[in-house]
């Protein structure tokens, strides 16, 4: 089984796709973390970083495919990065600002898809994403596309890094949350957008179990 939960930044994705993964007994996989691995690479190996070396970095990893790993434990993903765990370093906003580069990158976007197809052949999973139910995994019945006002948003992520909404902290916060949904929606290669068979939910108004309510009728009549 392969569940697809796509949609843009703090949408709830994660935190659904977590829960739903607990709750079906099945892996999680958390695709942007390993956009954002390939990134920290980058930028660890490239002192401009990201940008205008991506297809350097796309031939090094896949010349030596051990650079990074992933593993799965109790339904968490952890990324690992020449043998380091870097799944809370990937959060850095250094590379959430250059992993455009390599989300818009063909070569890289496919070792992404690699590694996710190869993850789903020996699990059942639940995978968060832009383009999970478009690209990666298009005939999956099971496709859910998550949304939720940008002021909403901001404020979840807000919370997630305990940043005041009245600081200029928070400003940026937005700032970063639209532009990233523009550089998402409008890439040339996989934008983000909702498959037409996808189920649309606005978690604007809900709360975790809100959105669980709303997933699990889709799923649980057709799991056996
Ligand atoms: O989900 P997260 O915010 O960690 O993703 C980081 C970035 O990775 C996204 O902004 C997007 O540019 C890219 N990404 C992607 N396709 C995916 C998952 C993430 O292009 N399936």
């Amino acid at each position: 089984m392969i569940i697809a939960i796509d949609g843009p930044a703090g949408s709830g994705k994660s935190t659904i796709a977590k829960l739903l993964a607990k709750k079906l007994n099945t892996e999680y996989i958390d695709s942007g973390a390993i956009y954002r691995t390939i990134t920290l690479f980058g930028i660890q190996t490239f002192a401009e970083g990201c940008e205008g070396n991506e297809s350097r970095i796309f031939e090094l990893l896949k010349d030596n495919p051990e650079t990074i790993k992933i593993s799965y434990e109790d339904h968490t993903q952890i990324m690992w990065l020449n043998n380091e765990n870097v799944s809370q370093k990937i959060r850095d906003p250094k590379v959430t600002v250059q992993v455009k580069y390599i989300a818009d990158h063909q070569n890289c976007r496919e070792l992404v898809n690699q590694s996710i197809r190869k993850t789903a052949e020996k699990y059942s999973v639940v995978i968060d994403g832009r383009d999970i139910g478009t690209i990666v995994f298009p005939k999956t019945p099971y496709k859910f596309y998550l949304d939720a006002k940008p002021v909403i948003r901001a404020e979840r992520r807000a919370k997630e890094y305990s940043i005041p909404l009245d600081s200029p902290g928070f400003e940026q916060l937005v700032k970063s949350i639209n532009t990233r949904d523009k550089e998402d929606k409008e890439r040339k290669i996989a934008p983000l957008r909702k498959a037409s068979d996808a189920l649309l939910i606005d978690t604007s108004g809900l709360d975790i179990e809100g959105v669980l309510k709303e997933i699990l009728p889709h799923i649980q009549p057709l799991k056996s």
